[in-house]
């Protein structure tokens, strides 16, 4: 059966060859170790939701290649419902983790890109790419896997392209073409929840041209293969993770992580773009335009919790959370701008001829530079109900709190509103998670940073056009031309 549970998928995860690093140790098991066994467990929701009534629906679909239920997140997304469905998996992801869950959004986002542009390829060039990719969805659907996204190259000189950087490295390229497969090296940093994850998809960075050909590459790797070794990154707060109590209030988390590609072998059958640079633009329009439309739901979930955790705050601080009224209104006004910026993206979509749904571009990019916005005012706000013990963190650890000789006095002087100390500490600590702790998913740069998004707004709007619409409404007959053209 391709659906899994919780104990199968932590099953498949204690598998993998031990190749994750942190602070000079390795990871001999990402679901304990107690710098990866949050991310873990926050995938891992997903796979109870898989086979919890209330979020069945949701969370599994039917696959269109085999008819049979699989989880939502090894899917192809073949209608507006299935790409709005993700966005509402998103959401309640995040209303379940209070966190990003990266494994299980842009590798299935990478999947469903390649299966657009593998079909244009082989049209153009008759490879054989598309059934490549079709031989591996229909193992990632029966394993149930949990997929990374991997996009981000160290890049170097942010100047330069990437054949005139000094060191080739810096960018994921091709070393050597075999006859059973390909030599790549290089790296991919910041890749969101590696350590969940049981396979890695691998796209590129960004468009390249003929002299960058050999940085156009997409595959997919086992997270575990040979000559990959993966550094976690650090993230604010991370070291309270080996700590007891609840200076972490959550059993949740998300981790990025450098990915070091040290000639690593790829066997052809899990090759689905070797050098075919022509074709790199169209994978990032695809992938952008999928991504930028759903990302919206994420800052809305992590919205909806800070919502509560400022009700929290205010209540346990003493105070009705209605006092609060219009800036919790705020807080949902920003919530729901990039939800429905992103449905609204996604019903204005259409159908690419391979068959997936592919969300309007335009909107979708308008929609990554609100995201790269809202939820900073949204963090604002949650901040500002809550007062000064979550605005840093300010009042004593946890270990301070249970002192035999002061605990007392910390305790006595954290009570205020009606409940006890622990919950308003409880309430406090989360907010600072969620704020500016290591619950912080990182809306700005993750997915692309604005600027990008920025352009493509540009180049997308047809500013002309609108003024020759407003010189019509004016009444000007004249030519008023761009001054210095
Ligand atoms: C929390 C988090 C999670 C992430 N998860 C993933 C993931 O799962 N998978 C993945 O592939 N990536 C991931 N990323 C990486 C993310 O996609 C990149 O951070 C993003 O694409 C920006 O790249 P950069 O960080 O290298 O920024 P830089 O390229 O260093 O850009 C910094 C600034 O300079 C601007 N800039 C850059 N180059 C130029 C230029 N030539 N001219 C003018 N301006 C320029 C940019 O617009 C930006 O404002 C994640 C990042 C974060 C922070």
């Amino acid at each position: 059966m391709a659906l899994k549970t919780r104990r199968e998928y932590l099953a498949s995860l204690k598998k993998l060859r031990p190749n994750i690093y942190k602070f000079g140790q390795k990871i001999e098991d990402v679901t304990t170790n107690s710098f990866t066994r949050r991310v873990v467990e926050s995938h891992a929701r997903a796979y109870d939701a898989a086979h919890d009534p209330d979020s069945a629906a949701l969370f599994t679909t039917t696959s269109t290649l085999t008819g049979e239920k699989i989880h939502r997140h090894n899917s192809l997304m073949t209608s507006m419902e299935d790409v709005m469905a993700n966005s509402k998996m998103k959401r309640r992801m995040y209303q379940l983790t209070g966190t990003c869950t990266g494994g299980l959004c842009a590798g299935w986002n990478a999947m469903n890109t390649m299966w657009a542009v593998t079909f244009e390829v082989d049209k153009a060039q008759g490879t054989d790419y598309h059934e490549r990719l079709k031989n591996w969805i229909l193992q990632a659907q029966s394993a149930g896997w949990t997929i990374a996204g991997a996009l981000t190259d160290a890049k170097g000189n942010r100047s330069l392209k990437a054949a005139q950087q000094p060191d080739l490295d810096t960018n994921l390229r091709i070393i050597e073409e075999r006859k059973d497969g390909l030599i790549i090296r290089g790296a991919k940093l910041m890749i969101c929840g590696v350590a969940a994850s049981n396979e890695i998809f691998v796209l590129p960075g960004t468009t390249y041209g003929e002299a960058e050909k050999d940085f156009a590459i997409a595959c997919v790797v086992p997270r575990d293969i040979e000559g990959l070794t993966i550094i976690e990154t650090r993230r604010p707060s991370d070291t309270r993770e080996q700590e007891e109590g609840f200076d972490i209030p959550v059993e949740t988390g998300i981790t990025q992580a450098y990915l070091i590609f040290e000639d690593v072998f790829v066997p052809k059958e899990r090759v689905f773009l070797c050098r075919e640079f022509a074709f790199t633009g169209k994978i990032i329009q695809i992938f952008t335009s999928i991504y930028r439309a759903c990302i919206g739901a994420c800052v809305a979930g992590q919205g909806d919790i800070m919502i509560g955790a400022a009700m929290l705050m205010a209540r346990a601080n003493g105070l009705p959370a209605r006092t609060f009224s219009a800036k919790l209104v705020d807080m949902a006004i920003n919530n729901e701008t990039t939800f429905t910026m992103g449905i609204g993206s996604i019903a204005l979509g259409s159908k690419h001829p391979a068959g997936i749904w592919v969300p309007d571009s335009l909107t979708a990019h308008a929609n990554k530079v609100h995201v790269a916005t809202l939820p900073y005012e949204t963090k604002r706000l949650c901040q500002e109900i809550g007062g000064g013990i979550v605005e840093t963190g300010c009042f004593p650890a946890y270990r301070d709190f249970i002192d035999p000789q002061y605990g007392k006095m910390v305790q006595k002087y954290l009570k205020a509103g009606p409940c006890s100390a622990e919950a308003r500490a409880r309430a406090a600590r989360l907010t600072e998670w969620l704020t500016l702790g290591a619950g912080v998913p990182g809306c700005m740069h993750g997915g692309g940073s604005p600027d990008g998004a920025r352009l493509v707004v540009r180049a997308l709007t047809p500013m002309e056009k609108y003024a020759e619409m407003a010189k019509k409404l004016a009444g000007i007959t004249e030519e008023i031309p761009e001054p210095g053209k």
